[in-house]
């Protein structure tokens, strides 16, 4: 049995982690009867107390609406959220406070860029250039100008490390580039981008570089000015602060020549119906009442923030990081998707033979929440070959216990699923001697036996290693089941008077429950699959702990056996 061995290596920092961690409420929970173990932190970090006050205190003293009040309420609002701004401005490094536009976060702050310089600087011919490590919301808003203006998109590629391959980016800018857009940190490979050389090869052939910054703004420090870019994108959630808000930094000169985003009010200067006139800057791209309450709790995000040794935060997640990769480099076949020589916190992993799906279910089994699939990154995972990872991202609270733990609920996962021991002597799927029922209640029966949702998963993870690998002919688009979370192909056939399903996922659980229903409805008439409700599914204990989007897979599977039975059963009966 593997089990987790826990690495030597000595921690130099001298951050006192137990105390952070007392800022942070949620760290507190249980999951699934564990103190959480929360390494999801790429995807939203969690707030400390402070930030949780600074929305309480808006809401409870002085909700009002910015800019437009003379009143009290409305002063105070407007000085707190202007505040803000200023906090924003000085997290950036950012010269003036006008270059400094609130966004609802990354996403937004890219599709104005897009949108806004777009309309005004790009012309058919025109090429933009982003990379192979983007996040979607780095691609799609630039596809989607590029076909609005004639533009070209190119991809500079990544090596086997997850690097950005500089040689192509050299030879890909061109007269033709108008602008770069480039992601920092990567959420899904942890790879750092060296931005400064970047934006100078890139001004050289004239062109302009936005950055996303959305990793970037937890790990490293920033200063817009030092890089030289001319847009900086973050992400409020991602930098301990509200969802639904985010900053974009643009250099004044550029923002004051683009046109407005969105049109509304707050964004003009005078209206009237012949013509309308625009606000300054940064107010010409903040269209209608702005995310006010989550503004301020933004900002203080960044007090709360700024008030730690950023330089000790950065070498502490680095060892962080270091540990966790000697933590579970043991395991076997395991692979480690991400491996720059110049890297932040994020730790992605594949092992081999079993789904990142399976492997995260398991982690979240022992309070551990890490995060399983593409990560918004699918050119990503097509170019290391894989359908998603699995993605443990480290935040400065996170513990070398929390390190310990979700390295032995890995190595736990990789031995449920190592399928050594499972009893293949029979054929589970040879039915024929028991009715319909007799099978059913013999899988309840069996489930019944178990004392606890591990024993459960076990049982249900070697029945999904039972099944018999799902035949090519099956893999079609035409047979994917709708609604699964996983890739789910099922096909029926009639043999005789029986109905034949061939069925099976890529994911083991997935497999697990499917060789439940295969044993069920599989080889009966099609009367009897038709006529057997599902019943016998809520005994056997799995709805508490399955999560809703198995569950929801579960019931479309259901579904389509049944929908396949009457179909071949219709056939039947009108002789075709
Ligand atoms: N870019 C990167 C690298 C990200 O990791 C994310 C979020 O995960 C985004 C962009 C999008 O950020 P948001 O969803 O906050 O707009």
């Amino acid at each position: 049995m593997s089990t987790a061995q826990k690495p030597t290596m000595e921690f130099k920092s001298s951050l006192d982690i137990a105390k952070i961690r007392e800022d942070f409420p949620v760290l507190k929970r249980e999951v699934n009867g564990h103190p959480l173990v929360y390494l999801d932190n790429a995807a939203t970090t969690q707030k400390p107390q402070a930030v949780i006050d600074a929305l309480d205190n808006y809401y409870s003293q002085y909700n009002s609406n910015v800019h437009r009040g003379i009143h009290r309420l409305s002063q105070e609002a407007t000085d707190a959220y202007e505040a803000a701004r200023e906090k924003v401005r000085l997290f950036l490094g950012a010269r003036d406070i006008k270059e400094v536009i609130f966004t609802r976060g990354v996403t937004e702050g890219i599709n104005l860029v897009a949108f806004s310089f777009g309309e005004k600087f790009v012309s058919e011919g025109d090429e933009i250039l982003i990379t192979e490590m983007e996040h979607h919301s780095n691609i799609v808003p630039w596809q989607l100008m590029c076909e609005r203006k004639g533009a070209t998109l190119q991809v500079v590629p990544i090596n086997e490390r997850g690097e950005l391959r500089m040689d192509k980016l050299e030879e890909m800018l061109t007269e033709r580039t108008k602008l770069l857009s480039v992601v920092h940190v990567s959420n899904a490979l942890g790879s750092v981008n060296p931005i400064g050389e970047i934006v100078e090869m890139a001004h050289a052939k004239g062109a302009k570089v936005l950055v996303d910054g959305a990793q970037a703004a937890p790990h490293l420090p920033i200063d817009v000015q030092a890089l030289d870019c001319d847009f900086y994108a973050i992400s409020s959630h991602k930098v301990f602060g509200p969802t639904g808000i985010g900053a974009l930094y643009g250099k004044r000169e550029l923002l004051e020549e683009m046109p407005p985003y969105q049109g509304g009010g707050d964004m003009i200067e005078l209206v009237s119906f012949e013509r309308t006139t625009w606000n300054e800057l940064p107010y010409k791209f903040e269209a209608g009442t702005p995310n006010i309450a989550d503004g301020i709790a933004f900002g203080a995000a960044l007090d709360y923030f700024r008030k730690l040794d950023s330089k000790a935060l950065v070498d502490y997640e680095n060892e962080l990081l270091t540990y966790a990769t000697e933590s579970i480099s043991d395991l076997p076949g395991i692979r480690f998707i991400g491996t720059a020589e110049n890297k932040a916190s994020v730790l992605g992993f594949v092992v081999d033979g079993i789904h990142a799906h399976d492997l995260g279910a398991i982690l979240d089994m022992e309070g551990v929440a890490v995060r399983v699939g593409h990560h918004c990154a699918q050119p990503v995972m097509r170019h290391f070959e894989i359908p998603g990872s699995v993605r443990a991202s480290f935040a400065f609270y996170n513990s070398r216990e929390d390190v310990d733990r979700f390295s032995a609920a890995l190595h736990k996962a990789v031995e449920i699923h190592k399928g050594d021991d499972v009893a293949k002597d029979r054929d589970i799927f040879d039915t024929s001697a028991e009715t319909i029922q007799e099978t059913q209640q013999r899988i309840v029966d069996k489930f019944s036996s178990y004392d606890n949702w591990e024993e459960r998963y076990q049982a249900i993870i070697d029945l999904g290693q039972q099944l018999p690998p799902v035949p090519e002919e099956v893999k079609q688009e035409k047979f994917i089941v709708r609604g699964c979370q996983s890739t789910v192909y099922l096909k029926a056939e009639m043999e005789g008077d029986r109905v034949m399903f061939k069925a099976g996922s890529n994911a083991m659980i997935v497999n697990g429950l499917i060789a439940i229903l295969l044993q069920v409805y599989s080889n009966r008439t099609t009367d009897e699959v038709v006529n057997t409700p599902p019943e016998f599914i809520q005994k056997l204990g799995l709805s508490e702990n399955l999560t809703q989007g198995r569950a929801n897979g579960l019931a479309a599977m259901i579904e389509q056996i049944k929908l396949y039975a009457y179909a071949l059963k219709m056939t039947r009966q009108s002789g075709r």
